[in-house]
């Protein structure tokens, strides 16, 4: 069983406790290998290496366009060590070989762009008076901790770092502990692009434990987590008892509205990437359907038929669907999650429980008859299950869309693009998708409104939550 290291100051690094976490294979429950586990003075460590780097001023310092050069020899080197990292990916993970290529390349993409902005963050000139020259400066804010979670381990570090890097911080990223192997490949890059000690570093660690220590730690003074809203809150009351800037994406509980004149092929080609894809582990995840009552019986065929076809298994046997969650804790909850349905009236036209083999496998799952009062309507499940709901009216489906605590992701699905635009700027969302689900690409900013957290990741606007303003005034006189 291979053992993996902690990257810090470009060094790779044994913890001194000598604890380290076991990583399993959700599909057969096997451990495939393990990792030294962060803990203080490890976190020391990455962050004392992160303020010498940052103090060095190396990459605040270093020509913009060469800084974008290092950021494209980050992106090659990704591409070099995506097939071998996209495996362990998907073995850690459980997603399938393809999806988990497919990450580490996302995140080379992630790179590429950003490398292309960092000469263009311009500040502004101020009219002030005849005799004051005003300007602003945009700044990092120095030390930047981010918090990964294990539904895409890459691409949430791909799109923090590219992000941060790109702005001159110094970065440290703590790894999910259910999904740390993958970073240690990207680890390699950094280092095979020749990127200088201390800009980079990937700890992993438990949450409570190393997470907690990094994002309070006093030297930290930037946060980004992705994440459920619970962890989110702890991190948002550590960030602010330092009064630091914290950007949260948190979870989801999206809702696709179905007009009678939609594209029932469209929502089933949906439905099987937006909660089949990654067993229902996206935080945009395609998780209710409003449909209208006249296409409702239709839909629910076709969606028993894709569900019937999904082939289940492992990531990496060829052309699975149906991947299985992380873990038998994940596992349990969205069983719970599904029985709870069933138990409150809903009518499981396909799936409802765990699936007998090994690994942790739940069936695809689609519950008919849902009503907006039922937890299964309401609470992030994060596994395989979708909430079929029925209106009669668009103002109705609008309004259970928007019944929820959440606003991550909205879809519509409708032939008539005027009906989409006007839904569109109902749904309170950070994104909508018509006709299809994930339109989104690196370019696209993607967040959340009310609990789903704040700020925006990816393209240009994502750039403004890793830096500050600063403003300067010269007298002339
Ligand atoms: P889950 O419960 O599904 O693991 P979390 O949102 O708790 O989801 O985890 C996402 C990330 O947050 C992981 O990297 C985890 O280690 C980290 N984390 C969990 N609890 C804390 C905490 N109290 N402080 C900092 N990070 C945490």
């Amino acid at each position: 069983m291979e053992k993996y290291k902690n990257f810090i100051n470009n060094r790779w690094i044994d913890s001194e406790s000598k604890e380290t976490i076991k990583v399993e294979d959700p599909s057969t429950t096997k451990i495939i290998g393990e990792i030294s586990c962060a803990n203080k003075p490890e976190i020391d460590l990455a962050v004392s290496a992160a303020k010498e780097s940052f103090n060095s001023r190396i990459l605040v310092d270093m020509p913009l366009l060469d800084r974008a050069k290092l950021m494209r020899k980050i992106a090659d080197e990704t591409r070099k060590v995506a097939k071998e990292g996209g495996t362990i990916l998907c073995y850690e993970n459980g997603k399938s070989i393809g999806a988990a290529i497919k990450e580490f390349n996302d995140v080379a993409d992630m790179f590429d762009y950003y490398a292309g902005l960092t000469d263009k963050l311009e500040g502004k000139t101020i009219p002030v008076s005849k005799s004051i020259l005003d300007y602003t400066v945009l700044e990092p804010y120095g030390i930047s901790a981010h918090i990964i979670p294990w539904n895409y381990p890459l691409a949430m570090l791909g799109r923090s770092l590219a992000c941060s890097f790109a702005t001159g911080n110094s970065t440290i990223i703590k790894t999910a502990e259910l999904t740390p192997l993958s970073a240690t490949f990207f680890a390699k890059a950094i280092e095979n692009a020749g990127t200088p000690p201390g800009l980079i570093n990937i700890i992993s660690g438990y949450g409570d434990e190393a997470g907690a220590y990094l994002v309070s730690h006093p030297d930290v003074n930037h946060v980004v987590f992705t994440g459920s809203v619970i962890t989110g809150k702890k991190i948002l009351h550590m960030a602010a008892d330092k009064a630091i800037p914290a950007i949260v994406e948190l979870g989801g509980k999206s809702a696709g509205i179905v007009y009678p004149d939609a594209n029932l092929d469209d929502v089933v080609e949906s439905a099987r990437h937006a909660i089949f894809g990654v067993a229902g582990q996206i935080c945009t995840a395609m998780s209710r359907l409003v449909v209208h009552k006249s296409v409702k019986d239709e839909l629910i065929v076709k969606l028993v038929d894709l569900s019937k076809s999904l082939k289940v298994g492992p990531g990496y046997e060829e052309g699975t669907d149906l991947t299985p969650v992380i873990s038998n804790n994940q596992l349990e909850k969205v069983e719970g999650y599904a029985r709870s349905g069933i138990q409150a009236g809903a009518e499981a036209v396909h799936g409802g429980k765990r699936i007998d083999r090994d690994g942790y496998f739940m069936e695809a799952t689609v519950l008919n008859n849902v009503t907006q009062d039922m937890t299964v309507a309401r609470e992030e499940i994060f596994g395989p299950v979708l909430s079929v709901l029925e209106y009669q009216d668009a103002e109705e489906a609008i309004n259970i869309a928007n019944d929820t605590d959440y606003g991550l992701g909205g879809g519509v699905f409708t032939k008539d693009l005027n009906k989409a635009a006007w839904t569109a700027s109902k749904l309170q969302s950070g994104q909508v998708y018509v006709n299809k689900w994930f339109t989104g690409s690196h370019a696209t900013p993607f967040g959340g409104y009310k609990q789903s957290g704040y700020s925006r990741e990816k393209g240009v606007q994502a750039l403004n939550s890793y830096l500050q303003i600063k403003n300067v005034g010269i007298s002339l006189v």
